[in-house]
This record gives structure tokens, sequence and C-alpha cells, in this order.
């Protein structure tokens, strides 16, 4: 299964992306996962990134379609992947065209979670996650069972993102309009976007990705 996972900063890409990878044993490719990583580790990319992040700009593609091309040769790929912050912008969208084909690799389908702006500051606010493991958390959506203590790894440490200020979160939302909706049309063209209703809870927005990819009778492992 090759999927992607479009949608505004907050909609819920991330979440929807750890379910899906263990249920059809694909890997996640979160482009923002991989930028933190190089920010984290000092470096060259990390270097020229982190101001752009931190604005709540985009990265260049040159950069991104770099990172992307070395990531999806890698094995764990095989099987399929879910992308998730990527493609962000139209050049991205074309320059994933031509590494696909060129690797004979086809899209099953494109998600799009439709999540409005109120509701996506009010997600961003609260984000949070386990600074050993990584999953995700929200101050008032999604709490680990146990007070301060994450379900996945039984870590006591969090961290919130540099970029999930209320500062920022209005930049985001606007490079999003400008700059990724304009590839909406590009998929819709080739019949594979579906869209899903984002506003739902985390278990129903999963069940209608599920439908969908029911219906395209993609089969989980
Ligand atoms: P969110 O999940 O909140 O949308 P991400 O973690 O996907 O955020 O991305 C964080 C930041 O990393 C973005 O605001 C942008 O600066 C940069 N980034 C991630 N993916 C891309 C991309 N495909 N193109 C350009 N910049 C990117
Ligand atoms: P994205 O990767 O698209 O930026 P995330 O998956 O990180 O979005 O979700 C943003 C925040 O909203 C997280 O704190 C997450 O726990 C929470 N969240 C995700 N999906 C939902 C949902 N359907 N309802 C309520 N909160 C959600
Ligand atoms: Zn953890």
């Amino acid at each position: 299964m090759n999927l992607i996972l479009l949608g505004p900063p907050g909609a819920g890409k991330g979440t929807q992306a750890k379910r899906l990878e263990e249920k059809f044993g694909v890997v996640q490719i979160s482009t923002g996962d991989m930028l933190r990583a190089e920010v984290a580790g000092g470096t060259e990319i990390g270097r020229e990134a982190k101001a752009v992040m931190e604005a709540g700009k985009l990265v260049s593609d040159d950069i991104l379609v770099r990172m992307l091309a070395k990531r999806i040769e890698r094995p764990d790929c095989k099987p399929g992947f879910i992308l998730d912050g990527f493609p962000r912008t139209v050049p991205q969208a074309e320059a994933l065209d031509t590494m696909l084909a060129e690797h004979g690799v086809k899209l099953d389908a494109v998600i799009e979670l439709k999540v409005d702006a109120p509701t996506l500051v009010e997600r961003i606010a609260g984000r949070y996650s386990c600074a050993k493991c990584g999953t995700g958390y929200h101050d008032l959506f999604k709490l680990p069972k146990v007070a301060g203590v994450c379900d996945s790894c039984g870590s006591t440490e969090f961290v919130r993102r540099a970029d999930d200020k209320r500062e920022t979160v209005q930049a985001r939302l606007e490079a999003y309009e400008k700059q990724t909706a304009p590839i909406l049309p590009h998929y819709a063209g080739r019949g594979i976007l579906h869209d899903v209703d984002g506003l739902a809870a985390i278990d129903d927005v999963s069940a209608q990705i599920l439908a969908i990819l029911d219906a395209l009778k993609v089969a989980p492992k």
C-alpha cells in the first residue's frame, strides 16, 4: 500500500499514519520528523531548515526532493509507505511522480483530512509528544492513560515542538492554503483523491480511512 496523507498542520496526519503503519505493515515517512532530526543533529540541512521551520514557512523544494528521493529508495519502503507531510508544493508533487515512475511504484490513494482553521489552532496549541518514543498526545483530546506516563514506552518526559506556538500557526496555515492546497487538483484529476472528515474523533477518522482503503481492496497485513 502506498498512500499520501494530505491536510493542513494539525489535521491529524501523524496520528493516523502511525495507526496505519501498524495495521498495514508499511512505513510512515514524515518529512517534518526527518527535518527535525536534521536540526537536532546540527547537519547542514538542519542548519538551513531551522529558522525557516520556526517561522512556519516551507523548506526549499530542492532539499525536500533530495531528502525524499533518498528515503524512498531504502528497503523498508518496499512493502509500502505513507507519506505524511510530502508533497507540499506543486513542484514536489511533480518530482514525486517522476520518482515513483522510475521505481515502478503506484500510488493507491491520496487521502485529504479536512479540518477547519479554529480546530487546527486548538489542536496545534495542545499538541505534545513523548520525548523518548515520539508517541503523540494532546492536552484535551488525547491524554496518556496514566497522567504523565507515556502509554507506549512508560517514559515520563514529554516535548512540545518549537513551531507549535500560536504566533507561528497562522503562517503555517497560510503556507498550506497558498502552496499546498494547489496540489489537490493534481490528484483529483487522476481520480485518486479521497476526502475524510478530519473533525471527527480519532477513532472515527481511522474508520473513514479504513473504509476508503477497503473499497479500493487494499488489504491489511
Ligand atoms: P505539521 O504536521 O504540523 O503539518 P510537519 O511536521 O509536517 O508539520 O512539518 C513541520 C515543518 O517542516 C513545516 O512547517 C515546514 O517548515 C517543514 N516541512 C516539512 N515537510 C516539508 C515539505 N514537504 N516541504 C517543505 N517544508 C516541509
Ligand atoms: P498533523 O500530523 O496533521 O500535524 P497530528 O496527528 O500531530 O497532526 O495531530 C495534531 C494534534 O491533534 C495532536 O495533539 C493529536 O493528538 C490531536 N488530534 C489528532 N487527530 C485528532 C482528532 N481526530 N480529534 C482530536 N484531536 C486530534
Ligand atoms: Zn513514549
